[in-house]
């Protein structure tokens, strides 16, 4: 069809030096610390620097429940930033780090795409600053610290059958899942199982994405539950001795990265935690930064809304201080077609009953922002596959819902698609009728947290919790972790437990099948259904098809 791909466009980029993308936001060369020509992270005396500001508008970037492909938040929060930036205002985006194991796995890169993407794709793509192995170092070190710990004694009666931190590689390799440690003798310690989790899934990922500075990070790695002792009394990573040193560690992933879109607008690019065990959304540290230095910061959240919108609102906004201004929900015709029934492979036909079956998870979803009490505008991000009826179809079920629904083509013409998007979103940021509140208070007992979150948010008739995942609770909540938020890992496909059941379901139950103490992160996870911490690589990896070509350039990523 004659279409570039993502990594062509990208190679195309007319970049400005980096100096002079911080210049825009009144950084001078000395706030910045390059990391080559294109990248840079911001010092912390800069950081420091602007605490005295006001904040600007904050406008988060949601979805409708996805199909596989994921549907474009990435690429239209930084559509949307063009936009704004296009229409005249100081704008910049926040987005998270791109992990390896997807990027050799299906679902590519994490730079957005065609001619809304961050620059340079290929690099933050693969190692970019050094974040993620700084995270993988982090985590191993602590990992092997407990190991030490039990050979050497075992000062803290650590019981090796309960140890709960396990180890972490930022690489999809099912083969890790389950493994047997500490084989082959006694110098080589006391044989136990474990297995590794995906640098993303870390509890070090999401604390350094949560901590408002250094001495919080320190005191929240310091936080961590490593293990349990045979009287089930926890044994924390500060007993262990290691969370000065992992700061160490961490100092300079601790600072944002700033990098440039396609349109050389400013762009965050910080942290990557999962968006099922974990939050899902880049750095405080880097949108609170952002916000001091631009009158709007469009962000992301991963996931659909059901998820990442949630989170965001309820972990991330809570913990931060933050509020939204305004949401764009992402809606394509392709996902509602998926989620009124259509299958992957007829995706490409017109079919306008089953785009309005689909709107009812749309629907849903504009209700669900708009009772955080924030504004809410849909942002058809359009394929060129999609047709006009198609589209008008979407927009006239939105209008009905007492919303509006804007076509953006950012994709296919950068700022040129999304202006009128983004002229409608800050004048919704400006009016000031935001009145962001979060879901639960911090007092409600963990339990009807849950509840409050499934039978709001996902439209579920109950919880189903055996007595064990039940009393958990309530010790931790006599144990002082009753103020924590939960963090939801269910599948992202669907409102209920079941990926299958597409669209608006109603009448289902949510079953929990474990909660776990991110003590450190400072949220319970609630599992429900089948969560992946270690993906594996499809049958046809990308990375078959990744090399260099003969000038020497990365092919194959997108
Ligand atoms: P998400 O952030 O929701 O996971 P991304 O923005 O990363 O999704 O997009 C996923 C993939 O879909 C990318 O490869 C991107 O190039 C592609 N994509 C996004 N929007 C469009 C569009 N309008 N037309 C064609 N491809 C698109
Ligand atoms: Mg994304």
């Amino acid at each position: 069809m004659g279409y570039k791909s993502d990594i062509e466009i990208a190679r195309e980029a007319n970049k400005k030096p980096i100096m002079e993308i911080g210049a825009k936001l009144g950084m001078e060369p000395n706030d910045l610390l390059p990391y080559g020509h294109d990248k840079a992270k911001v010092s912390q005396e800069f950081i420091n620097s602007v605490q005295g500001k006001e904040d600007g508008k904050l406008i988060l970037v949601t979805a409708i429940n996805p199909t596989p492909a994921g549907e474009g938040k990435t690429t239209t929060t930084v559509g949307l930033g063009d936009g704004l930036n296009a229409i005249g205002k100081n704008a910049m985006i926040c987005i998270r780090e791109a992990s390896l194991g997807p990027n050799f796995g299906m679902k590519g890169g994490a730079a957005g795409g065609g001619y809304a993407q961050v620059v340079p794709m290929e690099e933050m793509n693969l190692h970019f600053t050094g974040d993620f192995h700084a995270i993988t170092s982090a985590h191993s070190l602590l990992s092997a610290m407990i190991d030490n710990h039990i050979y050497w004694g075992n000062e803290q009666e650590i019981d090796t059958r309960r140890v709960a931190w396990r180890r972490v590689v930022d690489m999809n390799d099912r083969a890790l899942r389950q493994i047997t440690a500490s084989l082959g003798g006694v110098s080589n310690g006391f044989p136990r199982e474990t297995g590794f989790d995906i640098t993303v899934a870390s509890e070090v990922m999401a604390i350094l994405c949560l901590a408002t500075d250094l001495a919080d990070l320190e005191k929240r790695l310091g936080d961590i539950i490593v293990a349990y002792r045979r009287d089930k009394t926890p044994v924390y990573c500060r007993d262990i001795k290691a969370s000065g040193a992992m700061t160490v560690l961490l100092k300079d992933a601790m600072q944002p990265n700033l990098v440039q879109t396609l349109e050389n607008n400013p762009a965050f690019v910080h942290g990557g935690p999962f968006a099922n065990i974990a939050h899902g959304c880049n750095s405080v540290i880097a949108t609170k930064t952002a916000l001091k230095v631009a009158d709007y910061v469009v962000t992301e959240a991963g996931f659909g809304a059901d998820l990442g919108a949630e989170k965001f609102m309820n972990i991330k906004c809570r913990k931060a201080g933050l509020a939204p201004d305004c949401v764009v929900l992402v809606a394509t015709v392709r996902a509602m077609k998926m989620n009124g029934g259509v299958a992957k492979a007829d995706l490409g036909e017109e079919n306008v009953a089953a785009v309005q079956d689909g709107c009812a998870n749309l629907g849903r979803h504009i209700g669900n922002v708009k009772s955080f009490g924030v504004p809410v505008v849909v942002a058809i991000n359009h394929f060129v596959t999609d047709t006009d009826a198609e589209v008008a179809a979407v927009k006239e079920y939105v209008e009905g819902q007492g919303s509006e629904a804007i076509l953006c083509q950012h994709w296919a013409h950068g700022s040129e698609g999304t202006k009128e998007l983004a002229t409608r979103v800050a004048e919704i940021a400006d009016s000031g009728v935001s009145q962001f509140a979060p879901l639960y208070r911090d007092d409600m007992p963990l339990f009807e947290k849950i509840e409050t979150i499934a039978k709001r948010i996902y439209r579920a008739d109950e919880v189903l919790a055996d007595a064990k995942i039940r009393n958990q609770l309530r010790e931790w909540e006599e144990a002082g972790y009753g103020n924590l938020p939960v963090c939801m890992a269910k599948t992202q496909y669907s409102f209920s437990t079941d990926p299958n059941l597409r669209g608006a379901p109603v009448g289902h139950s949510v079953p929990v099948r474990e909660v776990r103490l991110s003590a450190g992160a400072g949220f319970i996870v609630v599992v429900c259904g089948e969560i992946m911490t270690m993906p594996g690589l499809p049958r046809k990896p990308a990375a078959e098809t990744i090399c260099l070509n003969a000038d020497g350039e990365i092919e194959g990523l997108f």
